[in-house]
């Protein structure tokens, strides 16, 4: 598990390595004797715990007993620790004096991987799970963060990414609720950022994808949910080009090509019929 309780106080085990993965050894001694000495408690359970700090997997802390602790069963992945890891330092970077907590219990009893509560504007959750959930859960979360007003921040693995040429129908929903997707190799440490464009009247309902890949270390999360600024401007400059040219109205055009293909071409304006022809959407 990442995170325990020392003298009231949370500890997260993300905060013993820092952005370039490297040791604060000191701190690791001083969990260490804390441990030895009983001090460290599970949030969970309240047994004691203490701290596993091998050199080539991420630290966590664990139980000393086998016990039937929740949070001790949920063993997570190397992938999935070192993720969250990226992630913590990714948020601490972002917002630097702000809580940052880990393994967030909501209100409705679902947990988030990391919430930010922003005394001073909208709270958000920052989710990372390597696979999809299942269309129910994702509702049920998603909808409780609208009610609540938090902002939530979607990140899934990598291998989810298919790269195909459009999304799969849960990465739609992630578009649809924070604008984009983010995909997050945790070993080579790298964000990918996803977004797709759809037209209906360019050719037969084509999508376009915008996909860009950047170090983890590089981006900066801001209060909108927004992980790179320049992605976004990208986005909107290929939504432009994507769009309808000035002049023509969406359900005008539509209404025009209802006619035409009606054969009731002459009572669509000149306008509406030379674009018809320019972009051939009657193929
Ligand atoms: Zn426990």
């Amino acid at each position: 598990m990442e995170s325990c309780i020392h003298k009231g106080e949370e500890i997260c085990a993300y905060e013993l390595k820092d952005s370039s993965g490297i040791y604060q050894v000191e701190r690791v001694e001083e969990l260490k004797l804390a441990a030895a000495r009983g001090e460290l408690i599970c949030r969970e359970c309240g047994s004691k715990v203490y701290l596993a700090a091998g050199l080539i997997k991420e630290p966590y802390f664990a139980h000393y007993d086998l016990t039937g602790c929740e949070y001790s069963a949920n063993r997570e992945s190397e992938e999935a620790l070192k993720g969250k890891r990226l992630l913590y330092h990714l948020l601490r970077t972002s917002f630097p004096e702000e809580e940052l907590c880990t393994r967030y219990k909501l209100k409705n009893g679902l947990y988030c991987s990391f919430y930010l509560p922003f005394t001073d504007g909208k709270p958000m959750a920052v989710e990372f799970r390597l696979y999809n959930t299942g269309i129910d859960e994702f509702y049920i979360r998603d909808q409780y963060y609208r009610e609540e007003g938090i902002i939530p921040v979607y990140i899934l693995g990598y291998r989810v990414d298919k790269n195909d040429r459009q999304l799969s129908w849960y990465q739609n929903l992630i578009q649809k609720s924070m604008g984009y997707c983010a995909f997050l190799d945790a070993v080579l440490e790298k964000m990918y950022l996803k977004k797709s464009f759809y037209n209906r009247f360019e050719g037969k309902g084509r999508v376009r994808l915008l996909r860009k890949d950047y170090p983890v270390k590089e981006l900066l999360l801001n209060r909108n949910g927004i992980l790179s600024e320049e992605f976004m401007e990208e986005c909107s400059k290929a939504e432009k080009a994507f769009a309808l040219p000035e002049g023509i109205r969406e359900d005008i055009l539509e209404n025009a090509l209802r006619l035409v293909k009606e054969g009731q071409g002459h009572l669509v304006s000149e306008k509406y019929r030379d674009f018809i022809r320019e972009r051939k959407l009657l193929r």
